[in-house]
């Protein structure tokens, strides 16, 4: 059978449940998680000249050598495959069971040292207009942060200690003069450049919690086909908006129904491999695409507003726990559109702090009066205590909405504030009329062969 499309497979979707809400924005801990990338914040380097020990002498020429070898491994890798550099974890692939057998040094080591190796080969090519294995003559290594602690001493002196194999360290001091050393400090040291000669320390600068709150507040939920916002601007509510998502919805379901032909008609292995590989991609590519139309519009049309979304880490996470129970449909719609990418998007494209509450419960508590919610249909919200059904997707927002403003110290309370009554009306559930427009959901649900796919949907924490 065909694999659902999931973005969200990669590695980064799926981090640690977050329990608690949290007001920091995922790039800060993204930042200092992957160090291949090297992400948000502006750098700086600070160059310190130093006098290097017998033994970091020894280390520094053991990863000439090192480098030498990744760089001729690179160069390999290239030749079989059309001229293309690999990247850093690829040829990491390649090199560490080499690297570890080779040398007792710390193993994070290899991780530099791909990347130089591929930057090498790459700024080589670009100056040369060919591919050749440059000469490596200076004596430098680059230290990621995994392996050295910059402290400062009690007179003034800074310290950096490296580890160079597990557990032993070499020591360089130093007496900072460089005129930004204090400014510069406050950033986040990202890495080191040691040589013979110098110690160069890069530090990353304003990444953390750079932006500043919003005057406005936009809670978000998103669902499978529409995503509806709600937002308090001076105390007062606004009306909820929901956009709706047909593009993408369309074009997933254009995309698996292709694959799907793929598979059946294509005999030929290798050719189906490969025509499934060439589909994705450009599946891929397009539901990017529309991702960027969408974020750019809804940060353009929300100015100096900061969003709250849902920190949906974990649904994915439910949807795969309840496997065997839950259908394949639905995991193939909990799987449908990349959450997490859109939210970043929106995040960096927009000029104010973006903030993530914890999903849970934000369709089983009533952000009205605080009773039960029960969702006697998919699209649903029934509350017994303000007797009547909210529009399940709006109420959600205005509960993130809610969970956002609690997270600035700004307690908000629906039923007191004036503007509540005169747009409680849009909040509620209004069969047919708004649900129009989320065609794909609609349609789907109409068609689906399996009625208890759709029941099942309220059995989710998130939706
Ligand atoms: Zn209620």
């Amino acid at each position: 059978m065909a694999q659902p499309y999931s973005p969200g497979k990669a590695s980064g979707f799926l981090g640690a449940c977050a329990k608690t809400d949290r007001i920091t924005t995922p790039s800060a801990t993204r930042l200092g998680k992957h160090r291949w990338k090297a992400g948000e914040g502006e750098k700086r380097t600070i160059t310190v000249k130093y006098r290097p020990s017998d033994t970091i002498l020894r280390y520094l020429k053991d990863m000439k050598e090192a480098l030498t070898e990744a760089l001729a491994q690179a160069y390999a890798s290239a030749k079989n495959n059309n001229l293309l550099v690999p990247n850093p974890i690829a040829l990491r692939r390649k090199v560490k069971p080499w690297f570890d057998s080779q040398y007792d040094y710390a193993r994070h080591h290899v991780n530099p040292l791909c990347r130089t190796a591929v930057a090498l080969l790459r700024s080589y090519r670009k100056k040369h207009s060919k591919l050749a294995v440059p000469e490596i003559r200076r004596l430098a290594m680059r230290i990621d942060s995994e392996l050295f602690r910059v402290t400062t001493n009690g007179d003034g002196t800074v310290t950096v200690r490296v580890t160079l194999k597990p557990f032993t360290y070499e020591h360089i001091t130093f007496t900072p003069t460089h005129r930004k050393w204090i400014e510069y400090g406050k950033g986040k040291v990202s890495e080191i450049l040691l040589t013979d000669r110098k110690l160069c320390i890069t530090l990353v600068l304003g990444f953390d919690g750079g932006k500043p709150l919003g005057a406005r507040f936009t809670g978000s939920d998103l669902n499978f086909t529409s995503v509806d916002s709600t937002a308090l601007s001076h105390d007062k509510l606004e009306p909820p908006r929901t956009l709706p998502l047909e593009r993408i919805v369309q074009v997933q379901n254009d995309f698996s129904r292709k694959r799907r032909r793929l598979q059946l008609h294509v005999k030929n292995p290798d050719k189906r491999a490969r025509k499934l590989s060439e589909t994705r991609g450009r599946q891929r590519n397009r539901v990017k695409d529309e991702l960027h139309k969408l974020s750019t519009r809804i940060v353009r049309e929300n100015p100096g507003t900061s969003f709250i979304f849902e920190d949906l880490k974990c649904i994915r996470r439910n949807g795969e726990k309840r496997e065997a129970t839950s259908s394949k449909k639905l995991r193939v719609y909990l799987n449908r559109w990349p959450y997490r990418a859109f939210q970043r998007m929106v995040e960096y494209k927009s000029r104010c702090r973006t903030l993530y509450v914890s999903p849970r419960g934000t369709s089983s508590k009533c952000p009205v009066c605080g009773g039960i919610l029960e969702h006697p249909a998919w699209a649903t919200s029934r509350c017994r205590k303000c007797g009547v059904d909210y529009d399940r997707d709006r109420l959600a927002s205005l509960a993130i909405l809610q969970r956002g403003l609690r997270l600035c110290r700004y307690p908000f309370t629906v039923s007191a504030g004036a503007s509540w009554q005169p747009l409680r009306n849009e909040y509620l559930y209004a069969p047919g009329e708004r649900n129009a427009g989320r065609a794909g959901w609609t349609e789907q649900a109409a068609n689906a062969p399996n009625r208890k796919v759709v029941n099942n949907f309220h059995e989710f924490p998130h939706f």
